[in-house]
This record gives structure tokens, sequence and C-alpha cells, in this order.
């Protein structure tokens, strides 16, 4: 149950694609449909299920190899099928598109361009290639540089599909060298909760103590809303190429904070025993209604997933698992009694109306997404929370290093620690 895994991640990016050739993927995806329903077609006919690539091959006219993957797909949803016994269930065969599954240098390939780009090249058809350049987040793209770099990574199988009529790659990479724990040999779990102007951390181990630590970024908060009012009024004015050089600008800014908070959430985290870093899977949160005015506020106003990211990332290259919960109610829950009620909450201080615990908001919500962190991922209990230790801030400055007494900075691989000022409560 404890195997080390290695470290695999999906790389999700849009496809630019040259001169129009867009639809020659299109067309490949609906081929692929085919040859998915062509293949559930003919193993419920009972045809040898070993003649069947061959015969779905000599009909659709995609990459020998994408045909095949996609009539294992279609085999394996077959073998569900008998398996389950749901005889009464209508066909899954369907119309439209199929996601296309590529092996690399096979089905499809990339390079580095010379303007930093990964240019694209996907075999639509047996000697039909589609070309372009991939576009997507920065944490994707730089993961995918480093793979096409470093002996370490290895790209494997990608899938071509339509995401709302836009054309996606999405890559998979493993780092060979890397491995990182299993979530269930964990002692600590770290709740973070992310905000527009900090992020607050709780650590929980198997045996009730815990710490707490909120990182204040108020410059993030504040760049953002300057470079949003520039914005704005160089649009105004008409000035498009400004507005451009804004965006980019404001882009770099908050990519390169982002990159130092992520950095800094794993330092911190190093220090425990067997670390286990859980977030709020905010994908989650989209489909649901009900998580109230504060998290719809948090989702527009800071790029969440992408300090997700970083941090998730920045965490498995050091064997550190991350873990994803639901967030329903995490800002409402009491963390001392359990009890959960919408409140009225004043900025940052939480108050529960049924045993008065007054604390730090952002704390409270790292402490019940630690809490549904060792429910979800663990199995040990959650500990007794009778009393919860200060909350600890630090800040970062824009330059120069100050003290930060919790934090080991030898072994962090390559990374300058850089200027964190404790500041108690
Ligand atoms: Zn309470």
């Amino acid at each position: 149950m404890t195997d080390t895994q290695a470290l695999v991640k999906t790389l999700d990016f849009q496809l630019d694609v040259q001169s129009n050739n867009e639809s020659l993927l299109k067309d490949a995806t609906r081929r692929a449909r085919s040859a998915y329903n062509e293949t559930i077609r003919l193993a419920k006919e009972g045809v040898d299920w070993d003649t069947i690539p061959g015969r779905v091959a000599a009909d659709v006219d995609l990459v020998r190899n994408t045909t095949q993957r996609v009539v294992a797909k279609a085999l394996d949803a077959m073998e569900n099928y008998y398996e389950y016994d749901d005889f009464g269930r209508p066909s899954h065969t369907k119309d439209g598109t199929y996601p296309l599954r590529a092996n690399y240098e096979e089905g499809y390939n990339l390079t580095l361009t010379e303007d930093g780009d990964v240019a694209f090249r996907i075999s639509a058809k047996p000697y039909k290639h589609v070309k372009g350049v991939l576009c997507g987040d920065s944490a994707h793209y730089d993961i995918l540089k480093t793979a096409l770099t470093s002996d370490d990574w290895k790209i494997g199988t990608a899938e071509v599909l339509f995401q709302n009529e836009n054309p996606e790659l999405h890559v998979t990479v493993t780092n060979t060298e890397q491995t990182v724990r299993d979530k269930l040999d964990s002692r600590t779990v770290i709740g973070v909760d992310v905000n527009e102007d900090n992020v607050a951390l709780t650590a929980l181990f198997e045996d009730d103590v815990e710490d707490t630590l909120v990182i204040d970024f108020p410059e993030i908060k504040f760049e953002r809303h300057r470079y949003f009012t520039m914005r704005k009024r160089v649009q105004n004015a008409g000035k498009d190429s400004i507005h451009a050089t804004l965006e980019g600008r404001e882009k770099r800014f908050v990519r390169d904070r982002l990159h130092k908070v992520s950095r800094y959430i794993v330092e911190w985290s190093r220090q425990f025993d067997k670390p286990c870093i859980v977030f709020e899977d905010l994908k989650e949160m989209r489909d649901s209604i009900d998580y109230g005015t504060r998290m719809n506020r948090r989702l527009h106003h800071l790029p969440f997933r992408t300090l997700q990211y970083y941090t998730s990332y920045k965490a498995s290259f050091e064997g550190i698992p991350t873990g994803w919960i639901d967030p329903y109610k995490t800002s409402q829950r009491c963390p001392m009694c359990g009890h959960a009620e919408r409140v009225n909450r004043n900025k940052k201080r939480f108050k529960c109306r049924s045993c008065g615990h007054q604390d730090h908001s952002d704390r409270s919500a790292s402490v019940n997404i630690a809490v549904k962190g060792i429910m979800k991922h663990q199995d040990w209990n959650v500990p007794g929370l009778n009393s919860l230790p200060q909350v600890r801030k630090v800040r970062r400055q824009a330059s120069g290093a100050v003290d930060a007494p919790t934090v080991t900075h030898d072994a962090m691989r390559g990374h300058q620690t850089d200027g964190i000022v404790g500041v108690s409560n």
C-alpha cells in the first residue's frame, strides 16, 4: 500500500494550428469515434476480438498505432460492460468526436523553437500532418520544456481532443528519476487555503501537534489592481499594443510571485515528518452551487489553480504527495466543534455561533482543509483539536533576506530562498 510512484504529469495545451488545418484534426477525431463505434459493433456481433484491430484499421484511415489505442479503449469498455452484466443499458456508442490517442514520435512530435515555444506535429492521417504551436499555462509549459531537454523525463502518450470546439493536446510526461511517496504513507497533513492576498497553512500530525503559518502577499493583489486600472485606461484610449504589453508585464509579475510563494510553501512543508499537501479542488466547486460569495470572489481574483499547480509540482520534485478535497463548507465549519453555518464574517475574523471559538478565518479554513485531507487520504483518525497554536504570519519583502526561523534552506534544489520577514501576530 505504500509504494512510491513515478512522477507522472498530464500537461494540457491549446493548439494554435497553422494554415487552417484544424478541420483535419476534427475529422481525425471523428474517425477515431467511428473506430470506437465499429469496435463495439463487432464485439457485440461476437467476432473474435483478436481480429478486431485489423478489421477496424482497414476502414478508418488513421495512424496504425492510434487505431490500436482507440480499439483497446473500446474493448476495455466492452469488458466492463460484460463484467457488470448491465445489458439493459443503451449501447455506448455515440456520435461526435473521440480523443485521438497517439504515441510520442509516432502519432505526434514536439520540438522547441528558436522563440522558446514548443511546436507540434500531429499525424491526422498517415502522412498527413497538422502543425502549429502549443499555447497554455506557463507551469505546464515549463515542465514540458524541461521534459524535452532532460534525460530524466520521458514524453509519453498524448490525446488530441476538442474542448468547446477548440483543439487541445494533453501530454503525459514521466520523470524517471523522481518518485513521489504514496499519500497513504504520510504522518503530517498540510491544509492550504489560498486567498487573494495570503495563503494559510496548517499542519496536522497523526498525534495532535500542529502548526499554522499565514503567508501574506498583499503586493500581488495591489499590483493586479494597479495593472487592471492601467489597462482599462489604455483600452479606453484605443492603445491595444500598450494594453498587451501591460498584460504581459502583469502576468510575469504575478507568475514570479506565485513561484516564490509556492516554493516557500514547499520549504515550510518539508520540515514535517512525511508531509502530504492538501488543496481545495476548485474544479468541483465550479460545478456546484452554494459555495457562497467568498468562493466566487476568490475564484475571480487570483490565479488559484496556478498557485496550487506550482506548489503541487514543486512538492512532487521533493517526493511530497498532494491531495485534493471538495471545498464545500471549508470556510464555514468551526474547526473546534464542527458546527457549520453561513456566518457573516468580519473580514479576517471567524467566530463560531455555537461554541464561541474565534480565530483568523483563513487559518480556520486551512485547518478544515487538512481535516478533510486526513479523512479522504489517510487511514488514521483526525486528531482531537482542543486548542490551536498561535497564528504565525510571514510576509515577503521585495528584496533582501531576513530571518526565517522555521525554514531549512540547505537542501532546496538550486533555488535561492528570498526575503521572508517574521511577523508575530
Ligand atoms: Zn465551534
